[in-house]
């Protein structure tokens, strides 16, 4: 698409479309001009969808929250790795205890036959 047609597009679209995420950004930082300020302004007070991410995105901007929230996302990501490392762990110890459970189970059927022939010899 060259300029021309992307900005006829978008007058087509200017009404029903959300603005891009750089530009919903822009306005949390206030580096919109006043006009498109006001047209995003418009655009939150009928779109949910736009009005939650600019929630998101102005919470991400107060800049003392943001290690706290990193710390978090990342102490959560390694706690989610570690569960499912102790889980694929505990599967792991568990099939090894089934199959060790299955060759004492035949060591025991082979020993009650060998038993069985021994006292019971085959006529
Ligand atoms: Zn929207």
């Amino acid at each position: 698409m060259d300029d021309f047609m992307n900005d006829a597009y978008n007058d087509l679209f200017t009404t029903t479309q959300c603005p891009s995420q750089q530009e919903l950004l822009d306005y949390v930082q206030g580096k919109l001009s006043a006009e498109k300020q006001h047209e995003v302004e418009l655009h939150l007070s009928d779109c949910e969808l736009c009005s939650e991410a600019v929630e998101g995105l102005s919470a991400f901007e107060k800049k003392e929250i943001i290690p706290v929230y990193l710390r978090q996302m990342k102490w959560q990501m390694m706690k989610k790795l570690k569960n499912r490392k102790q889980k694929k762990d505990l599967i792991a110890s568990h099939t090894q205890l089934a199959i060790i459970c299955i060759i004492i189970l035949f060591m025991l059927l082979a020993a009650f036959w060998a038993f069985h022939f021994v006292t019971h010899p085959a006529r």
